[in-house]
């Protein structure tokens, strides 16, 4: 059976989105995720400096228990489950308070999925599988599998791999 990793933040959950909504919130703005996702570099530009200035909601106590689920994500890893071996694997231990609450998260959205199938890590360079479903280059780049870079406002102008835009992108790729 092959492996595939998938990733949690801006893979299976709408991460970006709800980041937005606390920049927005913190600095009386009104970002959008349409805004990060356009030709806009100036706006996409200031998003990311006030992000950068106020981002320290991600270690405070509750930020990954009401996170959005990607679109199709449940319903087309239930059908990967049936075919593939699947681990999350998710960068979590940055932020402490995360890992309960991505537990809880999953159990919520993803109760096929069990805990024995759920990583939690900091790099993921000893990830091995056939497959790594990722946002972030950084994780892609010393994956020894196939990577499959999943589209997210902040790698919109990485070409260096094979994308997938959406779940349903992923089910014609991997089904
Ligand atoms: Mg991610």
């Amino acid at each position: 059976m092959k492996r595939i990793a998938i990733d949690m933040d801006d893979v299976m959950a709408d991460t970006t989105v709800k980041i937005i909504d606390q920049i927005n919130f913190l600095t009386n703005s009104s970002y959008t995720y349409d805004i990060l996702m356009s030709s806009d570099n100036a706006s996409k530009q200031a998003f990311y400096e006030l992000y950068l200035k106020h981002n320290t909601f991600l270690w405070e106590p509750g930020f990954f228990t009401d996170i959005p689920v990607k679109k199709d994500a449940i319903e087309v890893i239930k059908e990967l489950h049936n075919t593939y071996e699947i681990f999350i694997v998710s960068a979590a231990t940055e932020f402490p308070n995360s890992l309960v609450e991505k537990l809880n998260w999953m159990q919520m959205h993803f109760p096929f999925i069990t805990w024995k199938n759920i990583v939690f890590c900091g790099h993921k360079h000893m990830i091995q599988a056939d497959y790594l479903i990722d946002d972030h280059e950084k994780n892609l780049t010393t994956f020894t599998g196939t990577p499959l870079l999943f589209t997210a406002p902040h790698n919109l102008h990485i070409t260096a791999f094979e994308r997938v835009s959406s779940w349903m992108d992923v089910k014609n790729r991997l089904l």
